[in-house]
């Protein structure tokens, strides 16, 4: 079975972060619209099945690889903004955030030290601040 599915995926496209993405929306619709009366989301997911079976199992790779590129480029940005809100946002707790006054480098330091000397790690600036 394994060798007949490994002999049918070779030359084969498979798997990228594309046909994730698609995946994942297929599984939004069909656990979110139910409930809708109306067919437009089945039609939806009817497309989207059919277009991940065909990225999958297409022997165009170089062309699928470039569609996959071209979603990457749009959502590693996207990505990479909601990572850092959420990181920024535990960090919060903690931490407070200040602006080095000579070089503007961001300064991460410890919440509830009171008055404390920070030294900027990039130009060494010492200046004053409570935490
Ligand atoms: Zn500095």
């Amino acid at each position: 079975m394994k060798a007949w599915l490994q002999r049918f995926m070779y030359g084969r496209y498979g798997a990228d972060q594309l046909n994730m993405a698609l995946m994942i929306l297929f599984l939004v619709i069909a656990l979110t619209t139910p409930f809708l009366k109306n067919n437009i989301p089945l039609i939806l997911n009817l497309v989207l099945i059919v277009l991940i079976y065909f990225r999958m199992f297409s022997r165009n790779i170089s062309k699928r690889y470039a569609e996959n590129q071209k979603f990457l480029k749009l959502w590693n940005p996207i990505r990479n903004k909601f990572h850092f809100t959420i990181k920024h946002t535990k960090e919060r707790k903690d931490y407070r955030f200040y602006k080095c006054p000579s070089c503007k480098q961001k300064v991460r330091v410890p919440k509830g030290r009171g008055e404390i000397t920070i030294t900027c790690p990039k130009c060494h600036t010492k200046f004053d601040k409570r935490t």
